[in-house]
């Protein structure tokens, strides 16, 4: 099992320590569970922090860049990778999931399932054998926009910085010929799926969330034109590590975009698919808008909406995004798509205001999906977890009920960066009163 590069020992075994454990764990690498654990473990608290993926970061990693101040996320996170890096209380597992809980606050028994990454921690990140790698697989950072090669670094800042060789080529020769090419012995061609138990006092939720699932919506095209893309991938799109380096061009062909769509609550607030407002999908797409008008002076930028939701001080960039002459927002929710003749996305609704019908043309129109729980639905340990309708791990869970499970970030409802790494400081605090409690 990885670590995080300090020589901690971790693994099934690592951080035992006894009927009423001390140690935290937390479940979900991205800002949140981050947060969450460097909270609780510069406080005195020994934690474990587990990651499904082969990097931490989480959603986060693939953002462009945060509104409302358009910065990158990446700057942020390496400041939080050098405190886990410099911090031995914190022993990091990743390509691991929780199978099972069971037990009470103070004594969880957490069974846990990890790998294989067939690259040990010998790694180091020299790429010699994504060199002679020749099979391609989609790229998983990169939602399957573009291809990697099937030994691959999982993007170009990944902490904990060390290839994966992906499965698909496992038993063929090709995988031999990337063992020999690694010149510190760190491919592990035998390596397979490892389980385990920890115990633990305290269980931090923080296991974020994933897209709405865009194919649903079967009105707005987004599996018959590969120039109607969801928000996720516009993020990708725009990054100078997505899939076309960073131009924002029609997918279907890699021409300039000249007529660009914003679709808000696609999915969103509508009983068929996610009732809820996500929060962010208004901000997000205002920060699309603008990463189309930084690259193109003549892109003109439709965005249609139910009503634009960015409160207090992201009030102040929804202003500044609306100066600008060329991004027009168009009261409407628009009712489907077709495919012009010419291969174009039509957006086909009527206009809320006015009641004008509108079948208009676009290079690319971008769904801006909601955020649903990553949790499966059916995800129930013994030891219970609360969640809502929806799945998210609710507040009524945290603690009221002596439990010693609580959320951080997404895991417990749609939040924005901000508010997931508030929580995941209240998380920590809550973690660290239960394991006391327990430990009295
Ligand atoms: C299009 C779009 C743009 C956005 N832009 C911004 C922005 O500019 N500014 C902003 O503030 N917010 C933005 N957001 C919101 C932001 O992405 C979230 O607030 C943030 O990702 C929440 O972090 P998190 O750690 O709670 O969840 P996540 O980022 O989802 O991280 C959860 C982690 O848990 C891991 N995990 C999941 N399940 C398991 C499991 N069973 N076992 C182990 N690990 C698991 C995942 O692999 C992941 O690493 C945007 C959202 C969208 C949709």
């Amino acid at each position: 099992m990885a670590d995080n590069g300090t020589g901690a020992q971790d693994g099934p075994t690592g951080a035992q320590d006894g009927p009423k454990s001390q140690t935290i764990l937390v479940v979900g690498g991205g800002i949140a569970g981050i947060t969450a654990a460097l909270e609780a473990a510069e406080t005195g608290y020994d934690v474990i922090l587990l990651e499904k993926n082969p990097f931490l970061g989480g959603r986060v990693t693939r953002l462009n860049r945060y509104f409302p101040k358009l910065c990158h996320p990446t700057c942020g996170l390496e400041i939080n990778y050098q405190r886990i890096r410099k911090n031995p209380r914190i022993k990091l597992m990743t390509m691991t999931e929780v199978t099972d809980v069971a037990g009470t606050r103070g004594d969880y028994r957490v069974s846990i399932k990890s790998g294989p990454r067939y690259i040990t921690d010998a790694c180091t990140a020299c790429g010699k054998c994504a060199e002679v790698a020749e099979t391609e697989v989609p790229n998983p950072f990169n939602y399957g926009m573009d291809k990697v090669k099937a030994a691959y670094l999982p993007h170009e800042q990944a902490f904990p910085m060390k290839y994966v060789l992906a499965p698909e080529v496992i038993g063929t020769p090709e995988a031999e010929k990337i063992r020999d090419a690694c010149p510190y012995g760190a491919v592990d061609l035998e390596a397979k799926v490892e389980e385990g138990e920890l115990n633990v006092g305290a269980i931090i939720w923080a296991t974020g969330w994933k897209p709405y699932d865009a194919s649903r919506l079967e009105v707005y095209a987004y599996d018959e034109s590969p120039d109607v893309i969801n928000n996720v991938e516009m993020e990708r799109l725009a990054n100078h590590d997505g899939p076309t380096g960073g131009k924002i061009v029609r997918p279907s062909n890699g021409e300039p975009v000249k007529r660009v769509a914003m679709i808000q609550c696609a999915g969103s607030r509508d009983t068929n698919h996610l009732p809820y407002c996500s929060m962010i999908c208004c901000l997000g797409s205002l920060k699309h808008a603008a990463y189309v008008r930084e690259q193109y002076d003549d892109a003109e930028v439709d965005i249609y909406y139910i009503d634009i939701r960015a409160h207090d001080k992201m009030s102040a960039f929804y202003e500044r995004v609306k100066r600008d002459p060329k991004i027009r927002f168009i009261k409407s929710k628009p009712g489907h798509i077709e495919i012009g003749e010419d291969g174009r996305p039509l957006v086909c609704g009527e206009k809320t205001v006015g009641r004008e019908i509108y079948k208009e043309p676009y290079d690319l129109v971008v769904l801006a999906t909601g955020m649903e729980p990553s949790l499966p639905k059916d995800f129930a340990p013994e030891a219970g977890l609360v969640r809502d309708e929806y799945g998210f791990v609710v507040p009524a869970a945290n603690g009221g009920d002596g439990s010693g499970q609580f959320s951080a970030g997404v895991a417990g409802g749609p939040f924005d960066v901000a508010l997931s790494t508030q929580s995941a400081t209240a998380a920590a605090l809550k973690a660290i009163q239960a394991v006391r409690a327990a430990g009295n």
